[in-house]
């Protein structure tokens, strides 16, 4: 039954991406809007205006109460759970819809069906792979989510599409209860976001979401047994299949690799003898095995949509990964300089880390909780020295020392913008031809800089100055 908004009093909880262009969109159906939001700086204020302008209430300052006669509540997918509106709104009856259910009840009953990814690390990536597959293969689709176009704008938007490639987070998939994916993967499960899930079950529980009412495929990750546990936990549609992807030889039912190709043994004719040859690990762009683990994800998603072989290669082939993620930068005397600063927690940077034979490790930053030991255990081996950043260096200095004591590290004392050319220079000291300097923090970069990018700029900018 479609949702009827016209004369309903509906709550957006939190201005912002997410919150501006619903409270538009639930305006323009009609629906009574008014607008909470926690803060009230300056950003805030400018948004609120526009809102007002248009005849929408805003409330500043004041998150927490339900305003009366609600019937329906809007909400920016990373607030939390446990905050008192959704308290007030369990004791009322009212229901809270995140962004994403907000997209998926506003969607045309003809409209394009939807391939999503969730996971702890990958998503970006796998979901831009994906579009790109698509778009080989003929078919109008965008990556939508953190990326390119928003859910909102693609679902209420002008431009048709034949099917999109959906990232998704676990807090949108919190607040996600109706929707219904095509074909759906979960890439890994780590522990991430644990102060807002409450615990790992609840993470697991809200990724897990993503399978539920599958119509074709539930993709899961063969090495990661939790990811398979969520397929086998969810109600999915009669005849939908689970569908594992490995970076080794595939079962039936399975992707993987066999000899430095990716094949399929899921989506052919009698899988238990053949095998359908999709593209060599050459045509993954960059080959590291998280990587390959991302294609192939995203080549089962695009087959289970029924895309062509031929189109799974070409649009590997034509994908280039975001900036900051595994980026290769330059190479000075005979090393290689890689930009990894999207590497923000320790699950990321252990893949990250096991792309290469004999590494120097620029870490550090803000650990948001995370610990180092089983990261740097498994890493040792592959460590030719480390050079230490930012606010929590000294809970990966002392992981180095129990893990790795014969490995030299270098720990900067300083959060100045100097910092990242001198970690840089001590990098290049303790590197010998051959090695990856490799900057791949396991940490957030707030302490130092904006955000991940500019980390990761100032990485490039300061290798530049050492190749001038
Ligand atoms: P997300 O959208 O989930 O944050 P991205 O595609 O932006 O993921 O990649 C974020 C970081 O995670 C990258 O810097 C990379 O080091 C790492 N990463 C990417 N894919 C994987 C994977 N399959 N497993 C583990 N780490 C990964």
């Amino acid at each position: 039954m479609p949702f009827e908004f016209q004369g309903k009093h509906v709550t957006v909880a939190g201005l912002g991406v997410s919150g501006v262009p619903a409270a538009k969109v639930l305006h323009g159906l009609g629906a009574r809007v008014t607008v909470v939001n926690d803060g009230a700086d300056e950003r805030a204020r400018a948004q609120a205006a526009e809102l007002e302008a248009l005849g929408i209430t805003v409330r500043l300052g004041d998150g927490d109460t339900l305003p009366d006669g609600t019937e329906l509540i809007v909400t920016a997918p990373g607030w939390k759970p446990t905050k008192p509106l959704f308290t007030a709104a369990g004791q009322a009856g009212v229901p809270v819809w995140g962004d994403v259910e907000l997209a998926w009840r506003l969607r045309r009953p003809d409209a394009a069906p939807w391939l999503a990814v969730t996971g702890t690390n990958g998503k970006t990536t796998t979901v831009q792979m994906l579009a790109s597959i698509l778009k080989a293969a003929g078919l109008r689709t965008a990556a939508v989510g953190n990326i390119g176009v928003s859910l909102l704008d693609a679902v209420t938007g002008d431009e048709e599409y034949d099917v999109l490639a959906v990232e998704l987070s676990s807090y949108q998939l919190h607040w996600a209860p109706s929707l219904r994916a095509h074909s759906a993967a979960v890439l890994n499960l780590a522990p991430d976001h644990l102060d807002w899930h409450g615990s790992m079950e609840a993470y697991a529980a809200d990724k897990g979401r993503i399978y539920e009412g599958n119509h074709i495929a539930c993709v899961y990750n063969v090495a990661d047994k939790a990811t398979e546990d969520l397929v086998r936990e969810a109600d999915v549609e009669e005849g939908c299949r689970a569908i594992g992807f490995t970076l080794g030889s595939p079962a039936p039912s399975q992707l993987g690799v066999v000899d430095g190709i990716l094949v399929d043994r899921a989506f052919v004719e009698n899988r238990h003898k053949n095998a359908q040859e999709l593209a060599e690990v050459s045509d993954v762009n960059p080959p590291a095995p998280h990587n390959i683990a991302n294609a192939l994800a995203a080549a089962a998603l695009a087959r289970a949509f029924g895309v062509p072989a031929a189109a799974v290669r070409d649009g590997l082939r034509a994908f280039t990964p975001d900036a900051h993620r595994i980026a290769h930068v330059a190479d000075v005397d005979g090393v290689a300089y890689v930009d990894d600063s999207k590497a923000t927690n320790t699950h990321a940077t252990e893949a990250s880390l096991a792309a290469y034979e004999s590494i120097v490790w620029i870490a550090g930053g803000l650990a948001k909780g995370a610990t180092f030991d089983e990261l740097v255990a498994g890493a040792a081996k592959r460590l030719r020295g480390a050079v230490l950043i930012g606010a929590d260096r000294a809970l990966i200095r002392e992981a180095l020392a129990r893990h790795a004591p014969e490995v030299p590290v270098v720990d900067l004392d300083r959060t100045d913008t100097g910092a990242m050319l001198q970690a840089v220079q001590e990098a290049r000291r303790l590197a010998r031809p051959g090695d990856t300097v490799l900057l791949a923090p396991a940490c957030a970069s707030m302490d130092m800089f904006t955000n991940y990018n500019q980390r990761g700029d100032a990485f490039a900018r300061a290798v530049r100055e050492l190749g001038a």
